[in-house]
This record gives C-alpha cells, sequence and structure tokens, in this order.
C-alpha cells in the first residue's frame, strides 16, 4: 500500500517554527517511505479563521521549500483540500453515525457538564456523564449538540514514534461532542472523515494531538473505515526550555524570514533541535528529508539552538 501522509494546518493565524516542524516531519516521514504527501487547511472553526491566514501559510511553506503532492493550490480527485469545502461529507458521516444509533443529542452547558462530573478532567476537559445520553432527543433539537457514544474499554493507539498509547476514552472523555451546538463539525469529526476520504496511512503531527488519537480511532471503527497509523512527534521548545507560543511574534516563520533569516537556516534549526544535524548547519527540505529518523521522534520536547533568534 502506498503511504499517504498529509500535514493538516489551522488558518487561524501565521505558522510559527512548532508548525513548521511538524509540517517538515509529516513531509519527510511519507518521502521516506517513498509516498504522497497532503496538505488540508482545517478552517472549519469558523470563528476562529482569520482573513488571509490560509494564504499566508501556503506562501510560507512554498518559502521554506516544501511542495505538496496535492493541497488548496493544487487539488485532484480527493480534493476539495479546504474543510469548508467538504461540509456534506461531515453530514454524510453524521447520518451515517446516526443510522448506527452512534449519536445522541445533547442540550448541556459546559457548566452543567463540570458540576455534574466529580472524576478528575481528562484530556478533553471535564467528563462527559452521559446525562443526555438516553434522553432520546430528537437529533436535530434546536440548540444541541451531536455527541458520539463512546464504547467502554481501553483504546490502544500504536504511536510510531511516542510508542503504545492507552487511553479509557469513556472513562477519561466520555461521549464526545462531533457536531457543536452552534451547528460547526467539531474537529474530531472532520479529521476523522477527511483521513478516511483522502487514503491517509499515517497521521504525523504534534505531540500535543496525542491523546485525540484514540477519540478518532474510535470514529475510524464507528465509521467502517481503516484506522492510519499514528506519529506524534516532539513538541518544540525554546533554547530555554519554555514553549514558544508564549514568546513574541517573532518566531513566526514570516517574522524570522523578512528579520533576513534563510529558508535553509532555519530548517537547519528545526533539524538541529532533533539532534539530525549540529546547530548551524543549513539545511534545504531535501537534507532534512535525508537526515530524518524515526528515533529522532521520541522525545516529549526538542529545543531550538539559541542562534535562531539572533
Ligand atoms: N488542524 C490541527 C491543528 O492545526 C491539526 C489536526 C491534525 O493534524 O490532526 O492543530
Amino acid at each position: 500500500m502506498t503511504y499517504v501522509g498529509r500535514y493538516a494546518p489551522s488558518p487561524t493565524g501565521e505558522l510559527h517554527l512548532g508548525n513548521a516542524l511538524a509540517a517538515l516531519c509529516a513531509y519527510a516521514r511519507a518521502r521516506q517511505e517513498g509516498g504522497r504527501i497532503l496538505l488540508r487547511m482545517e478552517d472549519i472553526d469558523e470563528a476562529r479563521t482569520r482573513p488571509g491566514a490560509a494564504e499566508g501559510i501556503l506562501r510560507d511553506l512554498r518559502a521554506l521549500g516544501l511542495h505538496f503532492d496535492a493541497g488548496p493550490d493544487r487539488e485532484d480527485e480527493y480534493g476539495p483540500y479546504t474543510q469548508t469545502l467538504r461540509y456534506d461529507r461531515y453530514e454524510a458521516a453524521l447520518a451515517q453515525l446516526a443510522a448506527a444509533g452512534r449519536l445522541f443529542a445533547c442540550t448541556c452547558s459546559r457548566k452543567d457538564i463540570q458540576e455534574a462530573s466529580s472524576a478528575p478532567h481528562g484530556p478533553g476537559g471535564a467528563r462527559y456523564p452521559g446525562t443526555c445520553r438516553g434522553a432520546g432527543r430528537a437529533l436535530d433539537t434546536p440548540g444541541a449538540a451531536l455527541r458520539f457514544v463512546v464504547p467502554p474499554g481501553d483504546v490502544v493507539v500504536e504511536d510510531a514514534f511516542a510508542g503504545a498509547y492507552v487511553q479509557d476514552v469513556s472513562g477519561e472523555v466520555g461521549d464526545f461532542v462531533v457536531r457543536r451546538k452552534d451547528g460547526l463539525y467539531a474537529y474530531h469529526l472532520a479529521v476523522v472523515v477527511d483521513d478516511a476520504a483522502m487514503g491517509v496511512t499515517e497521521v504525523v503531527r504534534g505531540r500535543d494531538l496525542l491523546d485525540s488519537a484514540p477519540r478518532q480511532a474510535l470514529l475510524f471503527d464507528a465509521l467502517g473505515a481503516a484506522r492510519p497509523g499514528f506519529g506524534h512527534i516532539p513538541l518544540l521548545v525554546g533554547p530555554d526550555g519554555k514553549r514558544l507560543e508564549k514568546r513574541s511574534g517573532a518566531q513566526t516563520l514570516r517574522g524570522l524570514l523578512s528579520a533576513g533569516a534563510s529558508a535553509a537556516q532555519l530548517v537547519g534549526a528545526l533539524g538541529a533541535a532533533l539532534g539530525l544535524c549540529p546547530a548551524g548547519t543549513a539545511l534545504d527540505v531535501d537534507g532534512f528529508v535525508a537526515r530524518f529518523s524515526p528515533d529522532a521522534m521520541r522525545p516529549e520536547t526538542v529545543a531550538l539552538p539559541a542562534d535562531v533568534f539572533t
């Protein structure tokens, strides 16, 4: 089977170096496996999408030297590669889940759930205690969210980089939202429907999404689609070990490039963070691909060398 990977940014702002690392790793993994790499624009959270951000992301990925086999600027028969153009697919998936009895309408507020849930908060926040599961409300109840009925038991995801990851989704998260109260499709639903429809064989992305993989695995199962492999890469931190998001806007790709950094310096710095090359190496994308190694993906975090910011 041909390897198919993807990079799936959300156009909520400019790409930062952590995003660039995820894009490079997804790209390198696909190229090393002799496969295809897709670019999918995840603009489904309409309130968080920023005008012009999608175009900026395409421009910055190109500036870095990444050329995807398909994407919003290179459509093929698996597209469209922009989620807001795929609502009919998400609707069809909801209909499939509804027909299988896997959905229910939920009118609980966030506060209701927090108050009803005495358990410690899991990956999705407070565990959903199942309040509306048996209420038998019509799925088209106005103002209701749609939740997915989670089966009991541990879900095991064999992560290619992080190792086996086990989560009791029912016990830690509970029945989770697949269509929000405001009518928007939830991230987990859209990402699974698209990965299945686009034939993605392995999901490579940041370690911050590792705890989403079990929920997504259950949705693949429920939709009758094969689960892809998962490979969650280390989170990038600054030279001081602190999260990049908390730092100034200077770490956006655009900011660094317009301050005079070259793409090869930035790719080299990301390679150095992973231990693929010494700090200060200039590396083009092909050089990064040649050095990429799954073993370098094992740490939970990797730190940028200090020279990127000078
Ligand atoms: N769109 C998500 C993000 O930018 C990533 C989704 C995924 O890779 O599954 O955080």
